[in-house]
């Protein structure tokens, strides 16, 4: 039943979703026997495709892979936290409500990223792809109240280590998996495949 050419895609026409292919796919059950040869059960292969409509952070993604950090910024002059920068990327202040500025935040976190904690696991979840052990970082920026999670490429990280970030801009994949940290000084060299600096 599960067949190459009617891979689940979708396109976008006036403004809204054409999904089109096969989103559900089901394969033949197999029997589950004890070792008596008495039925116990059956599996049930089957596979679905999830749409994650990005809306408001579609930009976020799409700059990964341009090797662009964005953050938001809160221009209301009312707002307490007016000024303020958030990364992650939030589309409203959580604030006042308003919506955000975009501001491009590679620079500020080539200069000044550091890492605040950090969690190193060996057991992850299904469908993981990351190599293990998975080095989580929390990384905070000069002048930003928020801290961005994301994971540490070479090396092993410290707490208060500088690192900066590195974005898969070939072949990306248009997720968060596209943004990841190394420590400062690092060679393009030591870089994964198809990440470069931004
Ligand atoms: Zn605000």
């Amino acid at each position: 039943m599960s067949c190459g050419k009617d891979k689940a895609t979708v396109k976008v026409i006036g403004g809204k979703y054409k999904p089109n292919g096969h989103f559900h796919t089901i394969e033949a059950n197999t029997p589950i026997y004890n070792e008596s040869d008495v039925l116990m059960g059956v599996t049930n292969p089957r596979s679905l495709t999830h749409i994650h409509a990005y809306g408001g952070e579609s930009i976020f993604f799409e700059s990964l892979s341009k090797g662009k950090l964005l953050g938001t910024k809160c221009e209301n002059p009312d707002c307490e936290a007016n000024g303020s920068i958030f990364i992650p990327f939030r589309i409203h202040c959580p604030d006042c409500l308003a919506k955000n500025t975009v501001v491009d935040m590679t620079e500020v976190a080539n200069k000044g990223a550091k890492v605040y904690t950090f969690m190193t696991t060996e057991r992850t979840g299904a469908f993981n792809t990351l190599e293990k052990p998975i080095r989580f970082v929390n990384v905070e920026f000069e002048g930003v109240p928020t801290i961005l999670m994301g994971y540490l490429s070479v090396g092993e990280p410290r707490m208060g280590m500088k690192v900066v970030p590195i974005f898969q801009t070939k072949n990306p994949t248009f997720t968060i998996l596209d943004l990841s940290w190394v420590p400062e000084g690092t060679n393009e060299s030591q870089l994964p495949e198809g990440f470069t600096f931004g």
